[in-house]
C-alpha cells in the first residue's frame, strides 16, 4: 500500500465516539469492547459486497460505501433493531487517497444519520470487496423474526418495488431518472419503520431478492402460505413511465436490491399500525393463508404466473 495501513485507518476510519455509543473501547486495540443494557438483546448481521457482483465496478466510492452499510443496516431494520455499531473488513486493490476519502465520506454520512459507530475492522489488499458486520439492540423478546407469520395476517411492503432492479438493468443508459438511480446506488435502510413495527408485526424481512423470493422465506419459516393481489403492488411513476404494468409487476416480484421491508400484521393490530405509520409510505398487498403456497393473482382473480424467480448466487 502506498499509505501505511495505520495511517489509512486513523485518517479515514477512526472517528471519535460520544458517551451514548455504549463503546468502552473502539478502534486501536486487538478488539473492541461494548456494553449491552440488561433489558436489551444484541442483534448481529454480516453481509459482503463484491465489486462486479453487488455493484458495478465503476460505482462511485461514496455510493459503494453507502450501499455496503445500507444493506447491513437494512437487515437490522428487518429485525426491528436499533443499530449501534459496525465493523468493516475492507479489501482494496490499492490505497488511493481520493478513493479512500470519498469512501469514508459516504460511509460516515450514512453512519452518522443513524448514530452508528465504526468500532473496528480489517484492511487487506486484493480485489475490491467489503464485509460489514452490523450490531444493534432490541428490547428483549421483541425482534421481528421470519417465523412469526400467522394465517389471516395482512402483508405489507414499504415504498415502491422494482426500481432498483430496473436501474440495474439499465444503469448504463445515463438518462435514468435520479429517483431510480438513488434506489439502486443509495438504498435507504428502513430503520425507523422497523422500530415502529415492534410489538405490532408478526414477521418481517427486507426485500433484497424480489418480493416473491423474500416473502417466500417468511412463508417457509412460518409454515404458511400467502395470497397476493399483484394489482396492489406499489410501483413508482418512474417505472410505469418506462415499462408496461405487467413488466413492472414482474420486476417488483423478482428484481433484487430494493431493500424495502415486507411485514405481516394480525388484523387486530392494524389500527395500531395505522397510528405508528402515519407519515410512512406503505401498502397492503395481500394476506397470509394456511395453504403453504404463494398465490399471485390480479384484481379479477386471474392467476399471475411468475416468469423468473429471485436472484440466487448458487
Ligand atoms: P490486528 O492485526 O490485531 O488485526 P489491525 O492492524 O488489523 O489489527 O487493526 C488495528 C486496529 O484498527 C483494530 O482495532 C482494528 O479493529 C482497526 N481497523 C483495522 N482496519 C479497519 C477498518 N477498515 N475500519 C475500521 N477499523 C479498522
Ligand atoms: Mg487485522
Amino acid at each position: 500500500m502506498t499509505i501505511p495501513e495505520f495511517d489509512i485507518i486513523n485518517t479515514y476510519f477512526n472517528k471519535s465516539m460520544d458517551a451514548n455509543s455504549n463503546v468502552i473501547l473502539g478502534i486501536g486495540d486487538d478488539a473492541a469492547i461494548v456494553s449491552v443494557p440488561d433489558d436489551q438483546e444484541l442483534i448481529l448481521s454480516i453481509d459482503t459486497l463484491i465489486s462486479g457482483v453487488h455493484f458495478p465496478a465503476d460505482t462511485a466510492p461514496a455510493d459503494i460505501a453507502h450501499k455496503a452499510l445500507a444493506v447491513n443496516l437494512s437487515d437490522l431494520a428487518a429485525m426491528g433493531a436499533t443499530p449501534k455499531w459496525v465493523t468493516l473488513a475492507l479489501t482494496l486493490p490499492d490505497a488511493k487517497e481520493k478513493w479512500l476519502r470519498e469512501f469514508s465520506d459516504g460511509f460516515f454520512a450514512l453512519a452518522n444519520r443513524y448514530n452508528v459507530k465504526l468500532i473496528g475492522g480489517d484492511l487487506t489488499r486484493g480485489p475490491l470487496s467489503m464485509s460489514i458486520q452490523a450490531q444493534g439492540f432490541i428490547p428483549k423478546g421483541l425482534a421481528l423474526r421470519r417465523d412469526g407469520a400467522q394465517p389471516g395476517d395482512l402483508i405489507y411492503v414499504t415504498n415502491t418495488l422494482g426500481d432498483a432492479g430496473f436501474a440495474l438493468q439499465h444503469y448504463q443508459q445515463k438518462a435514468l431518472p435520479q429517483t431510480m438511480l438513488d434506489k439502486f446506488y443509495r438504498p435507504e435502510p428502513r430503520i425507523h419503520i422497523g422500530e415502529k413495527l415492534r410489538g405490532i408485526a408478526n414477521a418481517a424481512i427486507d426485500i433484497s431478492d424480489g418480493l416473491a423470493a423474500d416473502l417466500g422465506h417468511i412463508l417457509k419459516r412460518s409454515n404458511v402460505g400467502a395470497t397476493i393481489n399483484v394489482a396492489t403492488l406499489p410501483l413508482s411513476e418512474a417505472i410505469l413511465a418506462s415499462l408496461e404494468r405487467d413488466e413492472a409487476i414482474q420486476l417488483a416480484l423478482t428484481a433484487g436490491d430494493d431493500y424495502e421491508l415486507c411485514f405481516t400484521v394480525p388484523e387486530n393490530k392494524t389500527d395500531e399500525l395505522t397510528q405508528v405509520m402515519q407519515n410512512e409510505f406503505y401498502t397492503c398487498v395481500g394476506t397470509i393463508t394456511s395453504t403453504k403456497k404463494l398465490d399471485l393473482h390480479f384484481d379479477n382473480g386471474k392467476k399471475y404466473v411468475l416468469k423468473t424467480a429471485g436472484y440466487q448466487h448458487f
